[in-house]
């Protein structure tokens, strides 16, 4: 599993730096979570990491490799995005083995992974269904399955659960600790839910502003937030 580093991350767009320098080390496994307001530069960290954007200035780093240039297609990133981008005219299956039938990968091989992934989000009952037939949860689930299926060494999580409702999103929190269990893979999470960054991170790395503001442990960072912003968002005591 990869380690990544991101060194002196910067991003313009035209004129405008939203991204002012970013240092961030990710040891490999460690699942790492972007918390921040709205608009403090978590998706477009995100997106540079996929390489659906570009990179303005400093690098990512991918197990000592610069990948910081390279297409999307040849980094080793799946990446689950807040209104899942399913394709609505294939079923769960044939979502989920989407980049596996890309790649010409044999045909059992394909059926094993899709049934052992469908088995693990408990999605084997709907795998003939088609995405406008399933719920929110359940299609949820089939934008994780299909990251997964693609059998990469990082995970991008972008707001995965922000379009649920809150009794939902509590089960899906619990049902993706487990998962990371189960899962040792690099993964970036970005959300703007405090219990979700608390609950999930090997690392919580608190965003404003195009700054980091601080990282560490769940429990460094709530018991010595280095400012105000820090405690505020993390809920500590003042
Ligand atoms: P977050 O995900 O933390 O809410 P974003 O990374 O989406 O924030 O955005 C960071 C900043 O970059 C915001 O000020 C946003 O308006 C700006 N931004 C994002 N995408 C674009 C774009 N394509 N063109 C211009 N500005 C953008
Ligand atoms: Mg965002």
């Amino acid at each position: 599993m990869p380690s990544i580093q991101l060194q002196r991350l910067v991003k313009r767009y035209g004129g405008l730096e939203v991204l002012h320098g970013i240092d961030l080390d990710m040891a490999e496994n460690e699942f790492t979570v972007l918390v921040g307001p709205s608009g403090c530069g978590k998706s477009t960290t995100l997106r540079m990491l996929a390489g659906l954007e570009s990179v303005s200035d400093g690098d990512i780093v991918v197990d000592g490799r610069s990948i910081a240039h390279l297409d999307p297609k040849d980094r080793d990133i799946a990446m689950v995005f807040q209104d899942y981008a399913l394709y609505p005219h294939m079923n769960v299956a044939r979502n989920m083995s989407f980049s596996l039938r890309l790649k010409k990968r044999p045909r059992d091989e394909i059926d094993r992974k899709v049934r052992a992934t469908a088995e693990m989000l408990g999605l084997t009952p709907y795998l003939d269904r088609k995405p406008g037939e399933l719920s929110g949860g359940q299609r949820q689930r089939v934008a994780m399955g299909r990251a997964l299926c693609r059998d990469a060494g990082i995970f991008l999580f972008d707001e995965p659960l922000s379009n649920l409702d809150a009794k939902l999103r509590g089960q899906m929190r619990a049902e993706l600790a487990m998962m990371r269990q189960s899962v040792r893979k690099n993964m970036v999470y970005v959300t703007h839910d405090q219990i979700e960054a608390m609950t999930l991170a090997d690392r919580i790395v608190v965003m404003n502003g195009g700054h980091i503001q601080q990282q560490g442990t769940p429990s460094e960072l709530f018991r010595r937030p280095v400012n105000r912003f820090v405690a505020g968002f993390l809920g500590s005591p003042p």
